[in-house]
């Protein structure tokens, strides 16, 4: 598409958006009695307008009902994760068994690394990004440390080439084929937290099966944002937050993804509590784990369920969209953000101050996410940005991160943002 960088063009491209009507369904927060420009559905999505009556009826059944709600609520508590698995399933590609709802993200790659980073002595490495997002490095170092070995040998992280600012795809390939019999676990974030690179899951994958190690990924800032087939790329696990692109709610519960080859190894290790037992014996109290044969397996715990209605309000709204309709827009509003920003900095004369977008320019490398690189400006430059009603996420010294999200944000947005960062350059 040819874009351009004006009002009536942006308006236009509003008109068309088939989607445009769900912003209305979204609280958009209003700073100073003025509606803000909010890019930041990467770090915490809006809220939903029907997560108060989400909440409400579990509220209200509770009032009435107290422990007998878990099995005469509207929608009865003890079975409560059951209504997630179709529709998350569509989001990230998967068989209804093959995913749960439960805890939260951290805990949850503890979790699985717990029953697929299985580390012996000849194969006892595991590949992972550079600068992952911190929570995942703390847990890979202590998964690492809890076998009995040492992070600097066993972890392998793969960095982006000396002057680039992306992963080249070859040198994960190639560090697996490097690692051969001793690798264990490949493990990385689907989308990259801060530059917003998209990693080949599939080939990724298929290398690390040929070398004989598990691949899992950390689908935070991919869940609800791009295209997942997690189980037709034989991905062995993966878990991912609900709160980010999937609008539910602070330290929302998380998702877990399991291959059904390994749901239907009941020998697996992992640990375990009453909700992954067999559902026939869970109420007998009885001694001996059955785990299910799905990912409910590695539930412990029963349903937290108010958290889990928020993100119950949040995914019966993306399965009346769905991921297609998103998608398309997805690519259309990244495309439309890169253009605004490489026109504004086109317009900057100046040598020393520039703009530099380092997220993959190729759509298919990217999501939502649009990371910039304020070169020659410091803080206050995000500062105009927030006083002007525009909320992104900064990170020292001089990186912006901007997400529209197709849910909730318009053309319109971006135009209004580009005209805003103009002046504020
Ligand atoms: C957001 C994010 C987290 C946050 O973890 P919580 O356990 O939800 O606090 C962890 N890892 C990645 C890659 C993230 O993007």
């Amino acid at each position: 598409m040819t874009y351009e960088n004006s009002l009536e063009f942006a308006l236009q491209l509003d008109q068309q958006d088939e989607i445009a009507g769900y912003r209305n369904k979204f609280h958009i927060p209003v700073i100073d009695g003025k509606e803000t420009i909010y890019f930041t559905g990467n770090s915490l999505g809006l809220q939903p307008k029907s997560t108060i009556d989400y909440i409400n009826t579990e509220l209200q059944d509770w009032a009435k009902w107290g422990v007998e709600g878990h099995f005469h609520a509207k929608n009865p508590w003890f079975a409560y994760h059951e209504m997630f698995a179709e529709p998350i399933a569509k989001i990230v590609g998967a068989q209804p068994r093959e995913v749960v709802v439960m805890n939260n993200l951290t805990v949850n790659l503890n979790l699985l690394l717990v029953s697929f980073y299985r580390p012996t002595k000849e194969r006892y490495k595991i590949i992972c990004e550079a600068k992952a997002f911190p929570s995942d490095q703390y847990a890979l170092e202590m998964q690492v440390k809890n076998a009995g070995f040492n992070p600097d040998e066993a972890i392998v992280e793969i960095a982006p080439r000396e002057g680039n600012r992306t992963i080249h795809h070859n040198d994960i390939i190639t560090a697996i084929k490097e690692a051969g019999d001793s690798l264990a676990c490949v493990m990385i974030g689907g989308v990259n937290y801060f530059t917003g690179q998209v990693f080949d899951m599939k080939s990724i994958t298929t290398a690390a099966h040929e070398v004989g190690a598990n691949c899992g990924f950390d689908l935070a800032h991919a869940a609800g944002n791009i295209k997942l087939q997690l189980h037709e790329w034989n991905v062995d696990f993966a878990c991912w937050c609900s709160y980010k692109y999937l609008n539910s709610g602070p330290g929302g519960v998380s998702g877990i993804y399991v291959h059904e080859r390994h749901c239907d190894n009941t020998d697996l290790p992992r640990f375990a509590g009453w909700w992954g037992q067999e559902k026939e014996t869970r109420f007998l109290m009885e001694k001996g784990f059955k785990p299910m044969k799905s990912a409910e397996a590695w539930q412990m715990s029963n349903a937290p369920v108010l958290t889990m209605a928020a993100h119950k309000a949040a995914i019966d709204i993306f399965d009346e969209v769905g991921m297609v309709k998103l998608l398309e827009k997805q690519k259309q509003l990244s495309g439309y953000l890169e253009f605004i920003i490489d026109d504004i900095n086109a317009s900057l004369a100046s040598s020393d101050k520039s703009l530099e977008i380092i997220t993959p320019r190729d759509w298919k490398e990217r999501g939502c996410q649009v990371s910039v690189i304020a070169h020659g400006y410091g803080k206050d430059l995000f500062d105009k940005l927030t006083t002007e009603g525009v909320i992104t996420d900064w990170r020292e010294p001089n990186a912006i991160r901007i997400a529209p999200v197709p849910l909730y944000n318009s053309f319109n947005d971006i135009f209004r943002f580009g005209e805003i960062l103009k002046k504020s350059l």
